[in-house]
């Protein structure tokens, strides 16, 4: 019985064997009496118009359903429980107060008095920037929460990359072969160590090629090599020469992105040989082919992506949604603070203090459209 339901709506539970005849027939009997499929995700927008809940936490709903590891149910939970909704209420309450006494201006505009002090409106500017910032901030890790830290897997053809990738995945994704240059793609699959999960980017050797085929694996390689999180460059131990090191990481290093050195074949190897290795570079050894080393590189990339991690008590914002709408408050909050320099008069704050608390009433869905709606709530799954 409403309002106690999800929807606060009343609603009828039927329970069924789980035959597909069974339930074809049940879905069939309630049609017939003039109930309808739901659409996708309308439970939860029925809650949400029901008030049962915010805009945010109604999106965190399909966030925790979509949730594949730890990381990202936390994150679901916490925003559906209403930790980031608060935080933006509270921003916006600040504003509208401002925005309120700016307008009462408006009203007394002939009398030519200012209700809302110049230098307060610049501090509290300041005060929501510094707590829109981290928000902002957190959604690079927010992003790797719910879509993975991608890792590419770069070196030399033959260092064995494709091997490495393999014994990552436990699994024979790509084509392991002894011919120089037949990764020719790029190969990517992911998965989740210790709540993290990582998407394993294999690419084609980052060589100088004459052939045509492999020259386009080679710039995709390139392209990759940027867009990571990481990279880790593999060299074959057994092969490569310890002066030539420097030289080919240079691709890797100006990619600007953060790279690990991997020695691998490592069997191939003395012990004599791999502390020459050690002592000359700083490398992380395994052998891909017989697995030694592997659950070592497996720590190193968690404690890796922890490093950069914001702290545990800090909102994290996931939704590329609320992100956009966070940077636009923000630039509209900048334009507040350029009027105020410029001494614009109260109208046109007005204005830029409106579209600030717009942008921000978008997350929480104190203002929206049917197509953002539609949009939002079409992503849903049926029955959700
Ligand atoms: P890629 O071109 O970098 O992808 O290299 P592959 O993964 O195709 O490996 C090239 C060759 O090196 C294959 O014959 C692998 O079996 C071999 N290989 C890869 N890792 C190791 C290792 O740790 N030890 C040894 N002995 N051979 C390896």
């Amino acid at each position: 019985k409403g309002p106690k339901s999800y929807t606060k709506e009343d609603v009828i539970e039927i329970s069924s064997h789980g035959s597909p005849y069974i339930l074809q027939k049940i879905m069939e009997l309630t049609i017939q009496q003039g109930a309808r499929l739901a659409k996708p995700g309308e439970f939860t927008q029925r809650a949400y118009i029901n008030g049962r809940f915010d805009l945010a936490q109604a999106e965190a709903v399909a966030d925790l359903i979509a949730s594949e590891n730890s990381a990202m149910q936390q994150t679901a939970i916490k925003q559906m429980r209403g930790g980031f909704s608060s935080e933006i209420k509270g921003l916006r309450e600040r504003l509208v107060h401002f925005a309120s006494m700016i307008e009462l201006e408006l009203d007394f505009s002939e009398e030519d008095v200012e209700f809302a002090d110049r230098d307060q409106i610049k501090h509290l500017i300041y005060e929501i920037q510094s707590s829109l910032s981290p928000l902002i901030d957190s959604f690079s890790w927010g992003n790797v929460i719910k879509n993975g830290v991608p890792v590419v897997i770069a070196g030399k053809p033959n260092a064995g990359k494709s091997t490495l990738l393999n014994a990552l995945l436990n699994e024979q994704r790509a084509i392991v072969s002894e011919i120089e240059g037949t990764t020719r793609d790029t190969i990517e699959d992911q998965m989740t160590i210790q709540g993290i999960t990582f998407r394993f980017i294999d690419t084609a050797g980052l060589r100088e090629t004459q052939d045509v085929i492999e020259a386009i694996g080679v710039r995709k390689a390139q392209e990759k090599l940027k867009e990571a999180s990481l990279i880790l460059y593999l060299i074959d131990l057994s092969k490569a020469r310890m002066e030539e090191v420097h030289d080919m990481l240079v691709p890797v290093m100006e990619s600007g992105t953060p790279f690990v050195v991997i020695g691998n074949k490592v069997d191939l190897l003395t012990n004599d040989e791999l502390i020459a290795w050690q002592q000359r570079h700083p490398i992380i050894p395994l052998s891909a082919s017989n697995l030694e080393g592997i659950e070592n590189l497996k720590n190193h990339l968690v404690s890796r992506v922890k490093e950069n991690k914001v702290e545990a008590n800090q909102t994290i914002v996931t939704n590329s949604r609320h992100y956009q709408a966070l940077i636009k408050t923000n630039d509209a909050l900048q334009k507040v603070l350029t009027s105020l320099t410029i001494g614009v008069t109260g109208d046109f704050l007005a204005l830029d203090i409106r579209e600030a608390l717009q942008h921000l009433g978008e997350i929480t869905g104190e203002i929206t459209t049917d197509d953002l709606l539609d949009n939002i709530f079409s992503k849903f799954c049926i029955g959700k």
